[in-house]
């Protein structure tokens, strides 16, 4: 048969098409929710403090269930018509960034500036850390089994931290000579946390200044600092980026943009045909392990506790290997500096709409656990039939690096799942870059593989 051609254009040919032309026409619609996510970046910077963010939200609809996991995981669950048996409908994301954790034992002096000692978690870029203000956000359980949450360097009236870097002058040999990875070392990591001394005490009188100040303040002692989950984050809010306004500049997008979009999309979706859950994982990125991260058997638990709620007798294990999910995390975006370490032809571009990636993982797909055609199948004619902007994207060149998300630990369950979520620029930096159409097609995507039939 022959081609037809309009405005010369092959009709047989994939010419993906760039969202603002997609979705022409919806620009405050876009614009209005991207304003409602830089709000949600703005006040969350940590697993905790998204799971207490989203569970207000979710107990002002009665449709939703919350089921909560130590403060750091959470899974939403909306009930479909159909019986739990039949299987149901996941969408998967973390809520855990990279960031420097405080370590048990952190304030030290040194050359009379008081000091705290950070472990980085995730992948982290260390130089990316330097002289930049930092915050700090966290709960200490002091010696009495009370609480006290600290979140302190976010307004501007209170003070930031930062670590120092070394002087250009000076960083010849330290720095420049070396290896990036040798140039930056993790034990050099030390937040400057105060200067000012105790002039009566007899020795680390700064310390013992910082440690007052902490006591006065918190009600906290020194070895109050072993038992605490404290981190260090960057400080200041999430802003619109560009003349146009058309991207969002924030610390921790990856995975929080996914996060967003899934609990989102359950709250507005119409209806839900299959029971859906929005499970939202910590420590993704240090590998998923912990009883929060979704290596967890927490998914199994959640279904236990629907099924009780429901009335209906359920075998968890048959459940979930009836069921469809999709793994929401961020891609990384074809960058207009490092082109090289992308292939054009299969890497997301920003403003492309939601990247579905049929298989993460390096050195010849290792570690993936790949969707299958039938199922990409499935997906994509979702997103064509409601013409939502999407497309694929591989991470990068075949062996020039690669990553994985927590698709592979749900589909050990049987499931079917899939990557979807939108690319980034500067994944992991203090200051990730999205698309703001990219969060609005990922949004419009899960809510569509909710309201599925
Ligand atoms: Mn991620
Ligand atoms: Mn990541």
């Amino acid at each position: 048969m022959p081609t037809k051609r309009t405005n010369g254009k092959n009709p047989l040919a994939n010419k993906p098409r760039s969202g603002w032309d997609m979705l022409q026409g919806r620009e405050a619609r876009i614009d209005a929710y991207a304003r409602e996510y830089i709000r949600f970046l703005s006040e969350v910077k940590t697993e905790r403090e998204a799971v207490s963010f989203i569970r207000d939200r979710a107990s002002r609809d009665k449709n939703i269930l919350a089921i909560d996991n130590r403060g750091k995981a959470l899974a939403l669950c909306r009930t479909g018509s159909r019986p739990l048996e039949g299987g149901i409908r996941i969408v998967v994301a973390h809520l855990d960034s990279p960031r420097l954790d405080l370590k048990a034992n952190p304030l030290y002096e040194d050359t009379e500036l008081a000091m705290l000692k950070t472990h980085y978690y995730g992948g982290i870029k260390k130089y990316q850390w330097l002289a930049r203000p930092l915050a700090i956000h966290g709960v200490v359980v002091k010696g009495d089994g009370t609480m006290v949450d600290i979140v302190i360097g976010e307004d501007e009236a209170e003070p930031c931290f930062t670590i120092e870097d070394l002087l250009p002058h000076l960083a010849g040999k330290a720095q420049y000579g070396k290896k990036i990875e040798d140039a930056f070392v993790a034990e050099k990591l030390n937040l400057i946390c105060g200067s000012r001394p105790d002039l009566k005490a007899k020795d680390e009188k700064v310390k013992g200044q910082i440690l007052t100040l902490l006591n006065r303040k918190y009600g906290i002692v020194e070895q109050d600092f072993t038992s605490a989950d404290i981190e260090v984050v960057p400080a200041g809010r999430a802003r619109e980026v560009g003349f146009d306004r058309s991207l969002v500049g924030a610390y921790g997008q990856d995975d929080r943009v996914c996060s967003w979009a899934a609990f989102s999309a359950l709250f507005a979706a119409r209806k839900v045909p299959y029971t859906t859950i929005v499970l939202l994982v910590d420590k993704e990125e240090i590998g998923s392990d912990g009883n929060t991260g979704a290596k967890s058997i927490f998914l199994e638990e959640v279904l236990w506790t629907l099924a009780a709620r429901l009335k209906q007798d359920i075998r968890p294990a048959r459940v979930l290997y009836r069921s469809r999910a999709i793994s929401g995390d961020a891609n990384g975006a074809l960058d207009p500096d490092y082109p090289e370490v992308h292939e054009k032809n299969n890497a997301a571009r920003m403003g492309y709409g939601v990247c579905v990636t049929k298989f993460t993982g390096s050195r010849g797909k290792a570690g993936s656990s790949e969707a299958h055609a039938e199922y990409m199948g499935w997906i994509r004619n979702i997103l064509n039939r409601k013409e939502i902007p999407w497309q694929t994207g591989e991470l990068g060149k075949v062996d020039e690096g690669g990553g994985g998300t927590v698709a592979k630990f749900l589909a050990e369950y049987g499931m079917d799942i899939v990557d979807a979520g939108p690319p980034l620029l500067s994944m992991h930096a203090p200051f990730e870059l999205s698309s703001k159409v990219d969060v609005y097609a990922t949004y419009l995507a899960y809510r569509a593989f909710m309201e599925e039939s």
